[in-house]
């Protein structure tokens, strides 16, 4: 494959790089894969044999992220597990970066006599400032290489060992199936074939509007349907997710059939109830591939072409 596109983000440190003893395959990366580490400094990543394409190390005293490089942007790295036979991971088009902190909640607030946000970072509580730095990068990768400001998953809290945690069958992984045909941004704990559950519940709708220009301040509807910023793009997020034209159309449709529904059947709205239905709606409908929407049109006798 061509390999379209600057192959190093700007600013990344290339002291580990470990493409020369791992080449890799090429690719055109176009699913964003994030990582966490479980650790609180640059892993080693066994001499880069489960190296990720980049490690953003947060800086917390300075408010940056301090970038890593391992591979070219467009070359496969090793950070996932790939059964033999089924889909391939690695080495399908997925740009893969390890966030240097946790997703475990045991580690939320201290770690082995650390405080977090000083001296980690547990990401799923992450600054702003961080998912920021984060979001700066998700728009490199989207104007220089056309991966979608877009996440179409839910992503779940860590939770090890605990029933509904994210780790293995966690009913957010994607089937193979579902891999091969999604773009943008997902966690480790959406691909199959691993059973991994990083990097749990980070706010990724945030770093979408972070990423997208978006204020993300919750912005009350003339009509009284609190309808916030961040819910909103969170379903748009979900929708362009979507690669297939036809699913998206579907999936908005059922969106609106859904609030629809819901606004004429009550008129003592609670907008929290409203946006769960319509959410649950669209997960389910992107879930089974399968969307029902009962709405009556009138054709005029003449079919446009
Ligand atoms: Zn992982």
């Amino acid at each position: 494959m061509a390999k379209t596109g600057p192959q190093k983000y700007p600013d990344a440190s290339l002291s580990y790089w470990w493409q020369t003893a791992y080449p890799g395959n090429a690719m055109e990366s176009n699913v964003g894969v994030l990582h966490t580490t479980e650790g609180r400094t640059l892993p080693d990543y066994r001499g880069g044999r489960d190296a990720p394409n980049f490690t953003a190390l947060p800086d917390i005293p300075n408010r940056k992220i301090k970038w890593y490089q391992h591979f070219d942007f467009d070359t496969s790295s090793r950070a996932l597990m790939n059964l033999s036979g089924g889909v391939e991971t690695n080495t399908a088009n997925a740009v893969q970066i390890e966030l240097v902190g946790t997703c475990d909640e045991r580690n939320a607030v201290t770690w082995d006599g650390k405080r977090a946000g000083v001296d980690y970072i547990f990401w799923p509580a992450a600054p702003d400032w961080l998912l920021a730095e984060l979001a700066k990068f998700v728009r490199w990768a989207h104007d220089n290489h056309g991966i979608r400001l877009a996440s179409a998953v839910t992503w779940k809290a860590y939770n090890k060992g605990q029933v509904g945690g994210s780790y293995g069958a966690n009913g957010v992984r994607l089937s193979g199936a579902q891999w091969q045909a999604y773009y943008g941004w997902l966690g480790h704990q959406h691909v199959p074939e691993n059973d991994h559950g990083d990097p749990g519940n980070i706010n990724f709708t945030r770093v979408l509007a972070l990423a997208g220009g978006g204020a993300a301040q919750p912005t009350p509807e003339e009509n009284g349907v609190a309808l916030t910023q961040e819910r909103s793009d969170s379903w748009n997020a979900m929708i362009w997710g979507l690669k297939n034209t036809t699913e998206a159309t579907l999936a908005r449709l059922t969106a609106l059939e859904t609030l629809v529904k819901l606004l004429a059947a009550d008129q003592d709205l609670d907008e929290s109830a409203i946006a769960t239905a319509v959410e649950n709606a669209v997960a389910k409908a992107l879930r089974e591939n399968t969307v029902a929407v009962d709405v009556t049109v009138q054709n005029s006798s003449t079919a446009k072409g």
